[in-house]
């Protein structure tokens, strides 16, 4: 198989080289390694630990800046199932950098605001974006669509399907070995874990596992082949310990969730039909287009998931990076869906992380440690906060005293909050990326 290095017609392949640690430019870079199995080792530059929002932006994000990958991706296809994420103005700015947000927007309608009710359907506040911030763009993805729209935009094979990482090794000559089930090695320069939430790799570094922050997601994606007008807001209910929302993705398809306490994240359930049952029992009396949305979900889009996080602790957590090994998206930072930015932060590590590599490349001046030293610092920086204000927020919005529900929805929320520093955290800019730009 070819191994995918330096897009010919742009940087030279000594480039790469001159960004590597001093121990690693001598010949044992292509040396054969010697193990047990007597397997081939496959030799690439740069992989990518997988295919998901992270290894795939992160991969687009180096083709566009001349410099090719291989992701390595456990499953046998690209994730076909799931629900949608709803991306703020963040995320269409790395969508637009890394050239799919021209491609993406026209198939997700502009959400223009936000609609907070209470469980018996009083409206307790609404608010236009464009009162308040005229740049804010807001749209559902179907992650589907995503992935399949980032994969477009790289050349065939650039993605190896049942590819799963089991292992990896740092050898006595500093050669990073990773070894796929199936026995099958890769020697890599550089690897970019993108491997989730329950990373491997996040492990071999010492992270802890993501801990559970107390409540569940049911979510789905209702579908309605006629079409159905929803107003384009995403619509917030709020009850004792529940909460759910819905939100129009496209004029026939509605995301939807529902969140509520458990003490546990209890066993995993994957059958649709109790999934669903277990929903609508949630809101049962609630407002009817909620439970509309609910009753149109197909099957294959409903998932259960406990929510968790894990806060970057500044001298306790680990560095995300180890050797020429480095963390990006959730592998990194599993944060909890209430302020809607794991999938956005991904992309933005992506593009920072990318931009990065491509200038040290560029330049030659940096050693693989030093660019991800500097990732880390600046991504650090942007993710703890959110990371630790998203738990906040879901904390708060789960809480299942009569009092605090009472206070939320006649005070807190009808006159206290302001739909301003709610999205504050939606502004972060970043330049097309582009051979040139660095
Ligand atoms: C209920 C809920 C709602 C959310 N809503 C939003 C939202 O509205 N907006 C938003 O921005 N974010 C949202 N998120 C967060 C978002 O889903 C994640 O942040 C995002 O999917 C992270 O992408 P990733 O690529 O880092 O990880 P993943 O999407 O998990 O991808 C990891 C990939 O690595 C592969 N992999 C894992 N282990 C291995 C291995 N050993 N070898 C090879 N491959 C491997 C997996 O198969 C997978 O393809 C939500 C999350 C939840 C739970």
């Amino acid at each position: 198989m070819a191994t995918l290095v330096i897009m010919p017609q742009k940087w030279p392949s000594r480039l790469i080289a001159s960004s590597l640690p001093k121990h690693r430019l001598n010949k044992s870079i292509c040396a054969s390694i010697k193990n047990n199995s007597k397997s081939e080792v496959r030799k690439e530059d740069i992989v990518i630990v997988g295919a998901g929002i992270a290894g795939l932006a992160t991969a687009v994000a180096l083709q566009r800046l001349g410099i090719g990958s291989l992701v390595v991706e456990q499953a046998e296809s690209l994730r076909t199932g799931g629900t949608s994420l709803t991306f703020s103005k963040n995320g269409w700015k790395i969508l637009d950098a890394i050239g799919v947000g021209t491609d993406l927007r026209p198939q997700f309608l502009q959400i223009q605001g936000i609609v907070m009710k209470s469980e018996d359907g009083r409206e307790l506040r609404s608010f236009n974006f464009k009162d308040e911030d005229q740049t804010q763009e807001m749209r559902a993805v179907e992650r589907r669509i995503l992935l399949e729209t980032l994969a477009n935009q790289l050349p065939t094979n650039a993605i190896s399907f049942s590819s799963k990482l089991k292992n990896i090794e740092i050898t006595d000559n500093n050669e990073t070995i990773l070894k796929l089930e199936g026995d099958s090695h890769i020697s890599a320069k550089i690897v970019i874990a993108c491997d989730g939430i329950r990373s491997p790799v996040a492990k071999w570094m010492g992270f802890s596992e993501p801990r559970y922050v107390g409540y569940c997601a049911i979510r789905g994606l209702g579908s309605y082949p006629n079409g159905k007008q929803f107003d384009p807001k995403v619509t917030y209910i709020y009850g004792r310990g529940v909460r759910a929302a819905y939100v129009p993705v496209s004029p026939t398809k509605v995301y939807w969730f529902v969140c509520f306490n458990s003490p546990s994240p209890g066993p995993k359930i994957t059958d649709p039909s109790i999934l669903r049952e277990e929903a609508v029992k949630l809101v049962k009396n609630w407002p009817k287009e909620l439970l509309n949305v609910i009753e149109s979900t197909p099957d294959d889009t409903i998932i259960r998931t406990p929510l968790v996080d894990r806060w970057l602790w500044p001298g306790l957590s680990p560095p995300p990076s180890k050797g020429n090994v480095v963390l990006v998206g959730d592998a990194w930072h599993p944060m909890t869906p209430n302020l809607g930015q794991g999938a956005c932060c991904a992309l933005e590590d992506a593009v920072v992380l990318a931009k990065k590599v491509a200038q040290s490349l560029k330049f030659g001046n940096l050693t693989v440690e030093d660019v991800f030293r500097s990732y880390a610092d600046e991504r650090w920086q942007r993710i703890f906060p959110l990371t630790v204000r998203a738990n906040l927020a879901g904390g708060l919005l789960q809480m299942d005293n009569s009092a605090v529900c009472s206070f939320r929805n006649n005070i807190l929320v009808p006159k206290l909050i302001r739909l301003g520093p709610m999205l504050e955290h939606t502004n972060f800019d970043f330049e097309p990326l582009n051979f040139d730009s660095v």
